[in-house]
């Protein structure tokens, strides 16, 4: 699409995120609640909603609600109940779900995201609801028939409703990773998209640039991944302005994202679905949640991704780059904090667990948390650096090796194989002598003017020394030797 049209319009995105709770059983059975089980193995009577079952809460779900409602800084409602939402779908047992209506446990809050301009915007949080999740409709194992597998129907939810506070796809693919850090760093939730335990709904409108209202909204659905959040909004864009541009309505029907095609495709009219005769639901009491439950919540919540962000950007000066990365990852994170307890060299802290950690973690396809080196011991190589004893590079190339395979500390290591830096006069005059012996032609041309050769002596020094010479010792002693000559 040409630029100067796109550019005459706004785009407004609202997303609303469902997020499948890590909870031992069902919302309200005890069915497992597991992903991957032989299909319609986890469903009881209660789950089916024969005559005579009744539902119980599951507490769990109200502990996780509050603790993604906290880390939002949503207000946590003290009085609910819970509603029936009835339809009709095969894959909906009860043939309706258990939800929360007019009372969403959470209401109001806030995410942080980067903009398309890397600056920090708030994206508004409406509220936060628990709900239960539908069993599964299977279209592509059978070729004649839709399988049902009820193993999910019952398992509960949390839905997540933002404000239309989006302006770009990349916002929204921004939010929806903040939510999916959140829910990890929470415990809550495995934020696995392609799994379906994270799922996102998109909400699309455009409008002409100063218009007093928004444009008519269009429900995206059926994205596996963050990504395909992201192109499924980029589609719907243009999608709209061309229908805009050419004086045609933008329906306000629920569409489904082709993955295949990068494209989506209507699937019904919103008018038509809205009737689901909300009603209190009459088996459940209604909930009361106190002060004192919520501080008791309150009191153990894990550390946050903001709250570690925002400490290692103002107290400990590391580039919002650095502090991205880190706490991008809840176990990398808490490596890291286990690191800061040993040392105060956050900076190259930093630097060894996004560098030579991260590459052994990548190469060997391994989990921080079956990391084989505690972060005291790293602290300590750090420290030998620091101390002038080792150099940087013998440190990464040598001593980090080793600390893998043994149980030695780094001291004993650059002890044992003697590693330790030379940083004495003698020692180094020494390589210098055997530098200008080796490299007689570069003298001459050193001699004669060419001081750029400084850079090569250093490297040869360097190589004599086998790594271990005091660079900055070194330097200044080479300097010296060869303008003496
Ligand atoms: P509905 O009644 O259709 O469910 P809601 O007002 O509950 O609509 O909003 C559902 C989602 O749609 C929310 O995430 C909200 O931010 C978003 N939304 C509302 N209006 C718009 C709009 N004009 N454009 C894009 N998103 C919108
Ligand atoms: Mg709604």
């Amino acid at each position: 699409m040409n630029q100067s049209i796109r550019d005459k319009y706004d785009v407004i995105i609202g997303l609303e995120v469902h997020a499948q709770m890590l909870t031992k059983s069902k919302a309200y059975s005890n069915d497992c609640n597991e992903f991957g089980a032989t299909p319609n193995t986890n469903v009881s009577a209660i789950t089916l909603g024969h005559p005579g079952t009744l539902p119980v809460m599951n507490k769990k779900t109200i502990e996780f609600a509050i603790r993604l409602g906290l880390s939002c800084q949503s207000d946590i409602a003290r009085n609910q109940y819970f509603a029936r939402k009835n339809y009709f779908y095969p894959d909906l047992p009860k043939g309706y779900q258990i939800t929360q209506d007019k009372t969403p446990i959470c209401v109001g809050g806030q995410v942080i995201i980067k903009d398309d301009n890397g600056k920090e915007k708030i994206i508004g949080i409406t509220r936060i609801h628990m709900e239960e999740d539908a069993g599964k409709s299977i279209h592509d194992v059978d070729v004649y028939d839709t399988l049902v597998d009820l193993n999910r129907a019952g398992v509960p939810l949390l839905e997540i409703v933002s404000e239309p506070d989006m302006r770009s796809s990349s916002e929204a693919y921004n939010f929806v990773t903040e939510i999916r850090k959140l829910v990890r760093y929470l415990e809550i939730c495995d934020g696995n998209m392609e799994e379906g335990s994270l799922r996102c709904d998109a909400n699309v409108s455009v409008n002409l640039k100063g218009a007093k209202s928004f444009g008519t909204k269009v429900e995206v659905k059926n994205m596996n991944s963050i990504k395909n959040v992201q192109k499924a909004i980029d589609f719907e864009v243009i999608r709209q302005i061309e229908l805009v541009e050419k004086q045609e309505n933008v329906r306000q029907e629920t569409r489904s994202f082709d993955a295949l095609k990068n494209i989506t495709i209507a699937m019904r009219a919103k008018e038509a679905a809205n009737d689901y005769r909300y009603f209190p639901e009459p088996d459940l009491p209604p909930l009361v949640i106190s002060q004192k439950e919520i501080d008791a919540i309150s009191a153990t919540m894990p550390p946050l991704p903001r709250t570690l962000y925002l400490k290692y950007t103002n107290e400990l000066g590391l580039t919002d780059y650095d502090a991205m990365n880190i706490t991008d990852n809840k176990a990398i994170a808490l490596y890291f904090e286990e690191l800061l307890k040993h040392t105060k060299n956050a900076k190259v802290a930093a630097n060894w667990l996004m560098g030579e950690i991260k590459s052994y973690l990548n190469e060997n396809g391994v989990e921080i948390t079956d990391f084989p080196i505690s972060p005291d011991k790293i602290a300590a190589l750090i420290q030998l650096i620091d101390e002038g004893k080792v150099s940087t590079t013998i440190a990464a190339q040598r001593i980090f090796p080793l600390l893998i395979e043994s149980n030695k500390s780094p001291l004993a290591i650059a002890e044992d194989l003697n590693l330790f830096q030379d940083s004495g006069e003698d020692v180094i005059d020494a390589y210098i002598t055997k530098v200008i012996e080796l490299n007689p032609n570069e003298i001459e041309r050193y001699k004669a003017g060419d001081k750029q050769l400084i850079g090569f002596f250093m490297g040869q020094l360097m190589k004599v020394s086998g790594g271990k010479a005091d660079p900055k010792k070194a330097n200044g002693l080479l300097r010296s030797k060869l303008d003496l000559l």
